[in-house]
């Protein structure tokens, strides 16, 4: 361990007098917000001007000083003196030294502050009396060490602190420990297990429970799936748009739909871009998605169901057979799983550290099986699906195991659904009277996206909803869209927060979604 103390023999008297004298003065020294406040010292504490806890920011000045991130601190900085602010996630003093790591984001580093020619007695005590999880800026040399720091990122360097300023502290009553919250997972450790933080406890103290290395690498692969679904499909000629949240009428059908108060009346929020993106298609945008808030007012309490989520939605033209769609969402879906694979292996990996992660299989091109073949692969193996039925969550599991024996494949798509259990805006196969154009995608026999060829002419679009029982009048808007001339299209919806926690191979969607929202959970 680098920085130990320097006294010179000849000196040791006096400097024994004097670090009695500054020790009497540090119990006098005072450290609060406000004005610049540093330690009110005798001028024996030779760290004065050096530590305590900064004036609230307002902005007030601007400071030339360069900070370096955490992760770039290495042997190749060895001896160079540097500024950090960081959170200083855990402190231990011992005796004459303090022992600090400071954490930014995933990354982490130790810093010692140590009684020496430089640094006072009081300071470092001050330093060890600094709360968990409080803001620091830290001045500092950079020292390799002899021994690998075990429990550090950067293991082969340390800080020594020359300044250490509180740059916001937190409440030393922590409602749960970044440490507990960062455990591995694996039902094997007892000891593990008792000390798990509750999904509750972390739920309803999200801002630290998101601190953790794991928490902000799947939110950092998150935005990364929202990134290469925006990349691919505008490299693709898509046309990212916006469609309203709050609309007159249920999208999908009454049941599960939120109303709120709109002046005078009331309106809804939509359970799907769906309508909207049909008639942008309408409107001649030929290639469109959009990612936005999607709402669902099902009392679902499962891991997989949220009231809101994240929608990742499509809709495109095509010329001839909605296959030209199916190919463009298949490719869309393996190009994802690419770019996850090899832009963030260093998230996956730290991921790995604390969820039990399956690396994700999948084949390029991706696999399309028949509905039908899909229920005689259940058949085969005792479970009857009839053909006008849909699969339960049950049966699509199986099917997904069954699926990933015989074609080690993670992702796969379904094609050809019952007509009876797709909407009314479904074209049915004009090849059998049971069945549609209509698919899912699964992702560890898990579904990720449904979508279909719509109905593109209105007085069939009028005739299938009035077959389901729709009152015409109240979707009339969206059946005149068609009025005046509409390309085939066909299109699909996927959930984000299902994606990353299927990608990934976590148990419970609310791992994936920031702040979720599910029948009993509003808040924070
Ligand atoms: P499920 O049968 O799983 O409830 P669904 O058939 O209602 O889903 P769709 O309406 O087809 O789903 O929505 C398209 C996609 O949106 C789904 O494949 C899924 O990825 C996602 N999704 C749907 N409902 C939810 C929900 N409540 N919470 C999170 N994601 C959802």
């Amino acid at each position: 361990m680098a920085g130990s103390e320097t006294d010179k023999p000849e000196s040791k008297k006096a400097a024994k007098k004097e670090q009695k004298k500054a020790e009497k003065a540090s119990k006098k020294a005072e450290h609060r917000g406000g004005d610049k406040q540093t330690v009110v010292q005798e001028e024996v504490d030779i760290s004065v001007g050096k530590y305590g806890v900064l004036p609230l920011i307002r902005s007030e000045s601007k400071v030339e000083r360069k900070y370096h991130k955490v992760c770039e601190l290495t042997k190749d900085n060895a001896e160079n003196e540097v500024w950090v602010r960081a959170r200083l996630q855990t402190v231990r003093a011992r005796g004459k030294q303090c022992f600090i790591v400071l954490r930014q984001r995933e990354f982490t580093i130790q810093v010692l502050v140590n009684v020496s020619d430089k640094v006072s007695k009081a300071m470092v005590k001050f330093a060890s009396n600094i709360s968990k999880e409080s803001i620091v800026d830290v001045n500092a040399k950079v020292a390799k060490v002899a021994s690998e720091i075990a429990g550090c990122t950067q293991n082969d360097v340390e800080l020594i602190a020359t300044e250490l300023w509180v740059v916001s502290s937190s409440d030393p009553q922590l409602p749960l420990q970044i440490e507990d919250a960062s455990r591995p997972e694996k039902p094997e450790d007892a000891e593990g297990l008792n000390i798990k933080v509750k999904q509750d406890t972390r739920l309803d103290n999200r801002v630290l429970d998101l601190r953790t290395s794991a928490n902000q690498a799947i939110f950092k692969l998150e935005g990364g799936v929202c990134r290469l679904f925006r990349e691919y499909l505008t490299g693709k000629g898509f046309t990212e748009i916006h469609t309203p949240k709050i609309i007159p009428a249920a999208s999908e059908g009454g049941a599960n739909v939120f109303t709120v108060s709109y002046f005078k009346g009331s309106a809804y929020l939509a359970q799907s871009p769906q309508l909207y993106k049909q008639m942008a298609i309408a409107a001649d945008f030929d290639r469109v998605f959009t990612v936005g808030a999607v709402f669902r007012a099902e009392d679902s309490n499962t891991h997989r169901h949220l009231t809101e989520f994240v929608g990742l939605d499509l809709e495109m033209a095509f010329l001839h057979h909605y296959h030209e769609v199916v190919t463009v969402i298949g490719d869309l879906f393996i190009s994802i799983f690419k770019g996850l694979r090899d832009q963030f292996k260093t998230e996956i990996n730290t991921i790995c550290q604390q969820f039990p992660v399956e690396p994700f299989t999948f084949l390029d091109p991706p696999l399309i099986l028949q509905f039908d073949e899909g229920r005689k692969m259940l058949a085969e193996v005792g479970v009857e699906v009839g053909p006008e039925e849909d699969l339960s969550t049950p049966a699509e599991k199986l099917l997904g195991r069954l699926v990933k024996a015989k074609y080690d494949t993670d992702f796969y798509i379904l094609d050809k659904y019952p007509l009876a259990v797709r909407p009314f805006y479904t074209m049915p196969d004009p090849n059998s009277p049971i069945s549609s154009n209509s698919y899912d995608m699964f992702m560890r026999g898990e579904e990720i996206l449904s979508g279909a060829q719509r109905i593109h002419d209105p007085k069939f679009l009028t005739e299938r909803a009035k077959h389901h029982g729709i009152d015409i009048s109240k979707i009339q808007s969206y059946i005149d869209a068609f009025k005046y001339g509409c390309p085939p299209h066909a299109g699909g919806g996927i959930g984000l927060e299902r994606v990353v926690m299927l990608y990934l191979g976590l148990d419970n969607i609310r791992k994936t979604s920031m702040f979720p929202r599910d029948p009993k959970r509003v808040t924070p």
